[in-house]
């Protein structure tokens, strides 16, 4: 990697403690990517600090009775990382394992996501501690409900607009903007994105993540001389990204030769037949058990020869302890986090080409800002059109971070961060500070 000289000084303070780096945690790659990225900046590194400090952060308590008569409280969070180029955009997630470090990360992660396709959207991020599958439907409504009441102060068709992530769902969303819009006295369609079709959703979500997978995994195909038609691909996680994209390049003549999921993982050297596949996951909700393949152990997934790997489960997959056995030419990260810094470098001295989560999953929330600009015109377009503009996006985004990786001969990831900071900062310096 190459440092352009001349880069100018920037003014560092210490931040504050609970803004500073977790090294084992996801805040803490997030600074490090930062840091990574501050010499390619230029004049805009004088900004760079508005990166490494969340606009806004709420910390909400969130009571309910349980269906047995007990009061609970659970910790919510919401975290509107920057808002220099739109408002907030950025899931919800549900989980027992959430903390405000990591909602701090993830909404980080947003602002680049939404800079680096360029849609007009800040990031942010929100959460509860709470594991979801231990509450009843009622619970579940009765949390999510006060949830949004809580963070009614942040939120807004205008100012902060939540959407599905781990275990939130249409339905949560459809809760979501019920009761933004009592609270507000006019139904709100606008509020969130991921609702279902009736309430103001839009064709094409659902599969927009995989979409855009597979569209830049196309991109980089064409730029290294990899053929689609033939070429071997692995998926780990075959739900609604990984399902997805392992559809589009068995359509386009690529063999799905692995698959790995909660349920086990399953191999066939001449190609998976990948609609049985997804009939088969859609009945039995996993791999595990289809007929027509080979098992393996899930470590052997690893070590599969193919030319693409999709890690499209989890964070964390691909770590110092697997990276050097991956045969592909091309990850593609449908997952949010899924390679670690140490297996990053791995990869880039094997000459393995990494297609960034914050570029490679950036299609569903490219048709989220799809199906928030139809909600305020309440004008719906037709699937293909939902399509063809989320291609054209996916590929001029790509296309810009391809050149600026050729120019500064560095990582696609670096890369991707160098075009989003730079239009996060480029807009901060132009809008100034107030007052
Ligand atoms: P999903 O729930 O539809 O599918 C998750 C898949 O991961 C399932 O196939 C599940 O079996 C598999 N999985 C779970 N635990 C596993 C394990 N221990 N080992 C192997 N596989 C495991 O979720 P999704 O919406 O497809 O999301 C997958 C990833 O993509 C997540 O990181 C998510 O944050 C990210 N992402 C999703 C979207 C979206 O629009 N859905 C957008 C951006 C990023």
């Amino acid at each position: 990697m190459t440092t352009p000289s001349g880069t100018p000084a920037h003014t560092h303070h210490p931040l504050p403690s609970y803004l500073q780096a977790d090294h084992l945690g996801p805040w803490g790659i997030y600074l490090q990517q930062v840091d990574r990225v501050t010499p390619y900046l230029g004049h805009l590194a004088r900004w760079v600090e508005t990166l490494k400090r969340p606009k806004r952060m709420l910390v909400v308590d969130v009571p309910i009775e349980l269906d047995n008569g007990t009061i609970a409280h659970f910790e919510g969070y919401r975290v509107q990382h920057n808002l220099s180029r739109g408002p907030g955009k950025g899931g919800v997630r549900f989980h027992q394992d959430v903390t405000l470090s990591e909602v701090m990360a993830l909404s980080a992660w947003m602002s680049i996501k939404n800079a680096a396709v360029n849609v007009p959207y800040g990031g942010a991020k929100g959460g509860i501690r709470v594991d979801p599958k231990k509450l009843s439907r009622g619970e579940l409504e009765r949390l999510t409900r006060r949830y949004t009441s809580e963070i009614g102060l942040l939120i807004g068709p205008s100012k902060d607009i939540p959407a599905p992530d781990v275990n939130t769902n249409g339905q949560i969303m459809s809760w979501m903007m019920d009761t933004y819009s009592m609270n507000t006295g006019a139904t709100a369609t606008g509020v969130v994105t991921g609702k279902p079709i009736d309430l103001g959703g839009s064709l094409g979500r659902v599969e927009a993540t995989g979409r855009g997978v597979f569209t830049v995994g196309v991109e980089a195909a064409k730029r290294t001389g990899l053929a689609i038609a033939g070429a071997k691909v692995a998926v780990q996680g075959f739900g609604n990204v990984g399902g997805i994209a392992g559809k589009l390049f068995a359509e386009a003549g690529a063999k799905v030769v692995a698959v790995q999921d909660h349920t086990g993982t399953i191999f066939k050297s001449d190609g998976l037949d990948v609609p049985a596949l997804l009939a088969h996951v859609k009945q039995h909700g996993g791999v595990g058990g289809f007929a027509g393949a080979e098992t393996m152990a899930n470590d052997e997934f690893w070590g599969v020869q193919c030319d693409i790997l999709i890690p499209a489960a989890l964070e964390g997959q691909i770590t110092k302890d697997n990276a050097a056995r991956i045969t592909a030419k091309l990850v593609i990260e449908g997952a949010n986090g899924p390679t670690t810094p140490e297996a990053d470098d791995i990869l880039a001295d094997k000459g393995v080409l990494v297609l960034p989560d914050v570029i490679a999953n950036a299609g569903g929330v490219t048709v989220s800002y799809f199906e928030w600009v139809q909600d305020f015109s309440s004008f719906f377009w037709s699937e293909d059109e939902i399509n063809a503009r989320l291609v054209r996006i996916m590929q001029e985004a790509f296309d810009g971070v391809w050149q600026v990786a050729q120019q500064h001969k560095v990582t696609l990831r670096t890369a991707t961060f160098i075009v989003a900071c730079q239009r996060i900062l480029h807009a901060r310096e132009m809008r100034g500070l107030y007052p």
